[in-house]
C-alpha cells in the first residue's frame, strides 16, 4: 500500500482493553499543517476540548489515539490526563509538547488510565513503521473490520498521497463513543486551506453518514499534511486545492461507506441518493433522513423494496423543515429498478427481492424540483442491533486498575436474551438426548489444570441433559515426562509410541494410576458419583494383540481385537460415565499400551455411538495452516495420502476412517485447549472444529 512520505504509524496493546490493541500513534518526521473537525455534541470528551482549541495549526507532529476509554465526562482530571498523555508521547518522540494532539474512544465517564499510556509510550514510539495497519487495528472498538484507505493525486508535477485510518460507528450503546479518523498526507498545504478541504470532505462523507442517529461525545477527524510531496504549497483556492479536495472527498467517502457497512449489527450498506431537490443542502438533509429512518432500515434488512417508507421519511423531513417538494411527484428506484413514478409501478417482486439480498442497497429518489443532489450512507437495522444494544452496557465492567472488561456471563444479560438462548439450547438438547458419544481427550490438550476442569464440567453437563458420554483419555506428554524423569526416553514411529516392557509399567502407572483417577475425581467432584474409571484390562473391556506396523517392532504396543460390549452396556444402562484408560489385556495374557485414538474408535463402533469426538491440541484438521471445517472420508484419505496429515494426527485419521466405514455417522475433531469446545461443537449449527462424515 502506498503511503505518504515521512509518515509512520504504530499500534499496540497498552492494557486499556483486556485482550486487544488499544493504543495507536500517527507520526510525521517533519512538522505538519493540521486541521480537525469535531463532534457538535456539547458533552465533549476531554481530548476533543483540547484539540479543538489548538487546530488548525502549524507544527503538529503526531496524533496519539486510545480505544477502550473515551475520556469523556471525566471532569478536570480528564483534561489533566490529556496533557499527561500528550507530554509523554512528545517526550518520547523528542518533539515539543504542543506538537502532539490526542483522541480517545470507548466507554464514557470512566477515568482514563493515563499511566498505562505513559508507560507504553517508549514501546509505541519504538515500533513506528511506514505501515498504518497496526494503528488502524488499535483504534477499533466495536468495529468488525479495519478501515484503511489511500488515494494519490497529481498536483503540479508532483504525486501527492493521502492515507486515512478510521474507526466506525458501532454505536452499540449511547455510552460508547463513535468515529475517529486521521488523514495523513504529504501534500504541501497551509492549515487554513487544509481546514477548508477537510470541512468540505466531511460534508460529503462522514456528515452524510448515519448508523443510529446518536451523536458521539468523541467524534473527531484529523488531517495532517507534512509537505514532503514537494508540490507548490497550496495557500489559496484554485485548481490545486480542487485536485487535493477531490482526492480527500473520495477517500473520506470510501471510509464513510465502510463505516456504514460495518455499523452495529449491519448486514447491508444502504446508499441513498436524492436528486432534483431545490438545493444541495436540502438533498443532503432528505437523503440522511431516509437513510436514518428505522422503518426504511428495517425494510432493507428484510429485503423488502418498501418505497412507501422511503417517501414517507422524505415527506416527514420536508414537512417539518419546510422544503418545497412534493413526494407524490417523485420517482423512486431501488437497486436501479423503478418502483414508483408519480404512481406505484408494476415490477417483478421476486427479481427485486433477490437483488435486495446484495450487500449494498441503492435507493434513488428524484424529486423533480431542481438541481440539488446529494448522497447519504447508512445500514440496515437487524435483530442483532437490538439484541446487542439491549445487553451491551450491562456487560461492560470497570476493572480496579482503570481498564474496562466485558463480563458476558449469562447472568448479566437481559431476561429476554436468556430466554431466547435457552429455547435455542433446548432444541439441541432434544436432538442429542439419549445419544451415545465417545469422547477422546487428548494428552496434549490436558496439560492445563483449568482445562481438565472445564472438560469435566462439560461432560457433566452433557450427562445432565441426557447424552451418554464415554471418555477415553490419552496421556502422552505426562508419560513422556515421567519416563524422562526416570532416565528413559520416548520414541515414536508415525505418532505411535514405542513401549518396551519396563516402559509399560510407567505407562500403566501414569494412565491408569494417575490420569484416570484424576479425571474420575474431577468428574465426581460435584458429589454425584457417575464416573467410573476403568482400565481396558478391567472386565476384559479391551482385548488386544501385539501391533505390527509396517514390519517395525513397537514393543508392548497393541491393537484392539475385541471389546467387551456387554460390560460397557451395563455401565451405560446404569447411567454411569465410563472413563477408560487405553491399556488392553492381551489374548496372550500380557498387557498392551494402545493408542487412545484407536481405543476410542473401537469403543464407538462396539456400542454403536452416534458421535465420536477427538479433543486434541489443534483447532481441527489443518491444511497449510487453515482449518478444514467439514470433510468426508474421501477428503480425509486424500489428506493422509498427500502427507498433509502426519504425526499424531495420522493415528486419529486412520481411526476416523475405520469408524465411519463401520457405521458411526459423524466424527468431530476439536481444540481441547479451548474451554467448552465440546459444547460449542454440539450446540451450534456450524460447530467449532472439523466435522467428518462418511
Ligand atoms: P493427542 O494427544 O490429541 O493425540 P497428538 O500429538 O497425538 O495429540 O496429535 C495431534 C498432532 O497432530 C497435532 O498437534 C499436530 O502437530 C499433528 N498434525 C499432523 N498433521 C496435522 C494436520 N493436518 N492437522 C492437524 N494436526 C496435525
Ligand atoms: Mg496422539
Amino acid at each position: 500500500m502506498k503511503v505518504p512520505k515521512g509518515f509512520f504509524w504504530a499500534g499496540m496493546q497498552a492494557g486499556i482493553k483486556p485482550n486487544r490493541k488499544d493504543l495507536a500513534l500517527v507520526y510525521s518526521d517533519t512538522p505538519c499543517s493540521a486541521a480537525g473537525c469535531f463532534t457538535q455534541n456539547l458533552a465533549k470528551a476531554a481530548p476533543v476540548l483540547d484539540a479543538e482549541k489548538r487546530l488548525p495549526a502549524d507544527g503538529i507532529r503526531a496524533v496519539v489515539i486510545n480505544s477502550g476509554n473515551a475520556n469523556a465526562l471525566t471532569g478536570p482530571e480528564g483534561l489533566e490526563d490529556v496533557k499527561t498523555v500528550c507530554e509523554a508521547v512528545a517526550k518520547e518522540l523528542q518533539v515539543g509538547a504542543g506538537a502532539v494532539v490526542s483522541a480517545s474512544t470507548g466507554v464514557i465517564g470512566v477515568r482514563l488510565p493515563a499511566h498505562k499510556i505513559v508507560s507504553s509510550a517508549p514501546a509505541l514510539a519504538a515500533s513506528l513503521k511506514a505501515d498504518p495497519l497496526l494503528a488502524a487495528e488499535a483504534i477499533l472498538t466495536t468495529d468488525t473490520r479495519i478501515k484503511l484507505g489511500t488515494r494519490s493525486v497529481r498536483i503540479g508535477n508532483r504525486e501527492v498521497t493521502l492515507t486515512c485510518i478510521c474507526k466506525g460507528s458501532g454505536m452499540i450503546a449511547p455510552s460508547l463513543a463513535t468515529m475517529i479518523a486521521v488523514v495523513a498526507t504529504d501534500c504541501a498545504i497551509t492549515p487554513p486551506m487544509l481546514s477548508v478541504a477537510l470541512r468540505q470532505a466531511m460534508r460529503r462523507s462522514f456528515n452524510a453518514l448515519t448508523v443510529d442517529g446518536d451523536m458521539s461525545t468523541n467524534d473527531c477527524v484529523f488531517a495532517l499534511a507534512n509537505g514532503k510531496a514537494g508540490n507548490a504549497p497550496i495557500a489559496d483556492p484554485g485548481s490545486a486545492l480542487d485536485a487535493f479536495s477531490g482526492a480527500l472527498d473520495e477517500l473520506c467517502q470510501q471510509m464513510a461507506k465502510e463505516i456504514a457497512a460495518d455499523g452495529e449489527g449491519a448486514t447491508k450498506l444502504l446508499d441513498v441518493s436524492v436528486e432534483g431537490a431545490p438545493a444541495e443542502d436540502v438533498a443532503l438533509d432528505l437523503a440522511k433522513a431516509c437513510a436514518g429512518s428505522s422503518l426504511v432500515k428495517a425494510a432493507i434488512f428484510g429485503a423488502d423494496p418498501n418505497w412507501g417508507r422511503v417517501l414517507a421519511s422524505i415527506g416527514a423531513r420536508a414537512g417539518t423543515a419546510g422544503y418545497a417538494i412534493d413526494p407524490a411527484d417523485a420517482r423512486v428506484m431501488v437497486q436501479d429498478v423503478a418502483v414508483y413514478d408519480r404512481a406505484p409501478l408494476a415490477y417483478d417482486a421476486s427479481v427485486l427481492k433477490a437483488r435486495m439480498r446484495e450487500p449494498e442497497i441503492r435507493v434513488t429518489v428524484d424529486l423533480r424540483r431542481g438541481e440539488g443532489k446529494a448522497q447519504a450512507w447508512g445500514c440496515d437495522l437487524s435483530y442483532d442491533y437490538v439484541k446487542i444494544n439491549a445487553d451491551y452496557t450491562s456487560l461492560i465492567v470497570t476493572k480496579p486498575d482503570g481498564g474496562v472488561a466485558k463480563d458476558d456471563r449469562l447472568s448479566n444479560y437481559s431476561p429476554t436474551f436468556k430466554v431466547k438462548l435457552l429455547v435455542d439450547a433446548l432444541e439441541y438438547i432434544k436432538k442429542f438426548s439419549g445419544t451415545r458419544c465417545v469422547i477422546k481427550y487428548g494428552g496434549a490438550a490436558m496439560v492445563k489444570e483449568s482445562l481438565k476442569k472445564s472438560f469435566c464440567d462439560d461432560i457433566r453437563l452433557l450427562r445432565a441433559v441426557g447424552l451418554r458420554p464415554i471418555v477415553v483419555h490419552g496421556g502422552g506428554p505426562e508419560i513422556t515426562r515421567t519416563l524422562e524423569k526416570l532416565g528413559g526416553k520416548a520414541e515414536f514411529i508415525d505418532g505411535q509410541r514405542v513401549t518396551n516392557a519396563s516402559d509399560l509399567k510407567v505407562v500403566e502407572m501414569v494412565l491408569t494410576g494417575s490420569i484416570n483417577t484424576e479425571l474420575v475425581t474431577l468428574l465426581n467432584g460435584n458429589g454425584i458419583a457417575q464416573a467410573v474409571g476403568v482400565s481396558g484390562k478391567d472386565g476384559g473391556l479391551i482385548r488386544a494383540r501385539k501391533l505390527v506396523q509396517e514390519g517395525r517392532d513397537l514393543g508392548q504396543v497393541g491393537e484392539v481385537t475385541r471389546v467387551n460390549r456387554d460390560f460397557l452396556e451395563m455401565l451405560l444402562q446404569q447411567g454411569y460415565v465410563p472413563v477408560v484408560s487405553p491399556v488392553g489385556l492381551g489374548e496372550d495374557g500380557q498387557s498392551y499400551n494402545i493408542n487412545a485414538d484407536n481405543v476410542a474408535a473401537e469403543l464407538a463402533v462396539a456400542i454403536g455411538a452416534q458421535k465420536l469426538i477427538y479433543l486434541s491440541d489443534v483447532p481441527g484438521i489443518l491444511k497449510a495452516g487453515e482449518l478444514i471445517g467439514q470433510l468426508t472420508s474421501a477428503d480425509l484419505r486424500a489428506l493422509i495420502d498427500d502427507g498433509t496429515i502426519a504425526g499424531g494426527m495420522k493415528a486419529k485419521a486412520n481411526s476416523i476412517l475405520r469408524v465411519l466405514a463401520s457405521g458411526v455417522p459423524s466424527v468431530h475433531l476439536l481444540d481441547g485447549r479451548v474451554p467448552h469446545s465440546i459444547i460449542g461443537e454440539l450446540f451450534t449449527d456450524n460447530g467449532v472444529g472439523s466435522w467428518i462424515r462418511a
